[in-house]
């Protein structure tokens, strides 16, 4: 039986002490660190995300801002807003929660928040510091992924890591982080022919594809770590024979948790850490613009 990395817990800790910092920083720089986030549109569980980092943001006492957009608010509309929280010296990061409508080019979106509020580290700018080593914004999901597999005393120096998914959001950084580490990294996809035997190589096993419960107890490593990034929403039947429904990690979690050393679940696990993660990017942004 494995060893449960629990992201609620962990957060919480996270954000206990940021709520302390914050009361330094505020007595030291005579304002607070202030993040903006942006909405498009009525997306059920874009609202819900959102909802979960203003929450969290009030938790720890920074200033934070909601801007609502209406689902056909135009391009140039967006662009316009993101240009007056870039020029209002009060905000420290921006956050547009994506995905966006169709008739928008997330892009150019991307590209158009000030490099030093990036709080996603998204911007093209921040992923090419990533990549080259350099200071940057850390992505919050990989940020939070490593919090995580480092929060379990395991070295991650050595060890085999695979990543499933090559996402520009996940997978890919996730990987680039674990090289940082110097872990050994395998990027898994959809075209890796054995992936099953893949996986089962690795000490460290990340899962970032948005498939429920594919990876199966036979593809993890006993002792590995195994960090499940999926949030997949099935339907099972409730109490009354009613059809439910249930979030699931990609990871079938039941079984794998009988093999492996240590193990995220979902709920609970990388989804906290990812919101926890985005309120010390914006700190950081903070210090960075003091
Ligand atoms: P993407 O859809 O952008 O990427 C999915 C990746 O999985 C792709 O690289 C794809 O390969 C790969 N893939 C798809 N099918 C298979 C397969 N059968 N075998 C192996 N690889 C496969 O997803 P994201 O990275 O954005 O998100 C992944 C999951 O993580 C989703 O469930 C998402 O909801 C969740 N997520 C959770 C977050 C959190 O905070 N907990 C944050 C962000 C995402 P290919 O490139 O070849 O198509």
């Amino acid at each position: 039986m494995s060893t449960l990395i629990d992201g609620k817990a962990l957060s919480l800790s996270l954000k206990e002490q940021m709520r302390d910092r914050i009361v330094e920083l505020e007595a030291k720089y005579g304002r607070k660190p202030c993040l903006a986030v942006i909405i498009v549109g009525d997306n059920p569980a874009s609202r819900s995300y959102v909802r979960g980092k203003i929450k969290a943001a009030e938790f720890t006492g920074m200033d934070s801002r909601l801007v609502e957009l209406p689902e056909d608010v135009s391009q140039d509309g967006l662009l316009d807003v993101i240009a007056g929280l870039n020029a209002e010296a009060a905000v420290d990061g921006i956050l547009v929660q994506l995905p966006l409508p169709k008739h928008i080019d997330e892009d150019k979106v991307i590209d158009s928040i000030a490099i030093e509020k990036d709080v996603d580290g998204f911007h093209p700018q921040n992923v090419a510091n990533l990549w080259l080593g350099r200071k940057c914004i850390v992505p919050c999901t990989p940020k939070g992924i490593i919090t995580m597999i480092e929060s379990t005393g395991v070295d991650i120096q050595g060890k085999k890591a695979v990543v499933i998914g090559r996402s520009n959001i996940v997978g890919k950084p996730v990987a680039k982080l674990l090289l940082d580490r110097n872990a050994t990294v395998t990027i898994a996809h959809s075209r890796t022919k054995d992936l099953a035997k893949v996986a089962a190589e690795a000490d460290i096993l990340v899962a970032a594809v948005g498939r429920p419960k594919m990876v199966t107890a036979d593809m993890v490593k006993p002792g590995a770590v195994v960090i499940d990034v999926g949030i997949n929403r099935i339907s099972v039947p409730g109490p009354d024979g009613e059809p439910v429904n249930k979030l699931v990690g990609d990871v079938d979690f039941d079984a794998a948790s009988q093999v492996a050393g240590y193990i995220t679940p979902v709920p609970g696990g990388v989804g906290p850490m990812t919101i926890t993660m985005l309120m010390e990017n914006t700190i950081e942004c903070f210090l960075n613009r003091q």
